[in-house]
């Protein structure tokens, strides 16, 4: 290499340095929010002050400064970033971030996150993440989760509790639905409620309801659901016995990590 081309690789990366870090820079979060002092995007601890720079509130585990989800507990960290600034008395006093809705709001990104990077784990994620939906009264994701539940795993030792919740959610949101005058979609919403579970009275009732609303208002049938006829081939609603457990076949596989590996050529 000649010194000339050394020395505009030189600058070239001088200047990739300086344009990286200032990127890091208008981001802040590598900039201690007590003293100013600009750390490194890996630095955990203030190199200035020692002042923690991406505390994780939820677990207690610093984080490097550059880090979106705790590396402890997969907490996602913008917002506790945020909350940190905050004096920890006025945080209690106002509550800041302990509402239902934005505690749920928190651990649905974790698990969003958890289940592209915990593959393994996938099928509790899947779970979890309908179960926190179903706390926060959230139907129509709710259903749509179950739904994504019950099409992945349908073996899952959970199968039954997700069909139970799947039907109910979607019965209640029917109930949205019908309060708007869907009728005819409420009507679909109420047997694919019936088809996860037969034995919901509630969506029994309601699918009566409904249907005479339909015929009221002159709507007609929606074109068939989208998705989902996993179930209909599945006698849906076991009696308590559990089917025996076949050891040799996991009821789940872990979804193959995204990027496959590169075939070498075999001759
Ligand atoms: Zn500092
Ligand atoms: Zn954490």
């Amino acid at each position: 290499m000649t010194s000339k081309s050394l020395f505009r690789s030189i600058v070239l990366l001088t200047a990739f340095v300086l344009v990286l870090s200032s990127a890091y820079a208008m981001i802040g979060r590598n900039i201690c929010g007590k003293c100013n002092w600009i750390n490194k995007a890996e630095t955990i601890l203030c190199e200035n002050c020692q002042n923690p720079l991406n505390h994780c509130l939820k677990c207690g585990h610093d984080n490097m400064a550059k880090a979106d989800y705790c590396a402890n507990c997969s907490m996602p960290l913008a917002e506790m970033r945020v909350l940190a600034t905050i004096a920890p008395e006025v945080r209690t006093q106002l509550k800041l971030g302990e509402s239902p809705r934005a505690v749920a709001d928190l651990e649905i990104k974790r698990l969003e996150y958890l289940l592209q990077t915990d593959a393994e784990n996938a099928e509790k994620h899947l779970f979890n993440l309908a179960m926190t939906h179903k706390r926060i009264d959230f139907y129509s994701r709710e259903s749509a989760l179950w739904l994504d539940f019950l099409q992945k795993y349908p073996n899952s030792e959970k199968a039954a509790e997700a069909k139970v919740n799947g039907s109910d959610s979607l019965r209640k949101w029917s109930y949205l639905l019908y309060s708007q005058g869907s009728y005819a979609r409420a009507v679909e919403l109420l047997n694919e409620s019936l088809r996860l579970n037969p034995a919901n009275k509630e969506a029994q009732k309601w699918l009566k309801i409904a249907r005479g609303g339909m015929k009221k208002s002159g709507q007609t049938a929606v074109a068939k659901p989208q998705a989902v006829e996993a179930t209909e081939a599945a006698p849906q609603m076991e009696e308590a016995q559990p089917a025996p457990k076949t050891e040799a076949t996991p009821a789940v596989e872990a979804a193959p990590a995204t990027e496959a590996a590169p075939q070498t050529g075999n001759p």
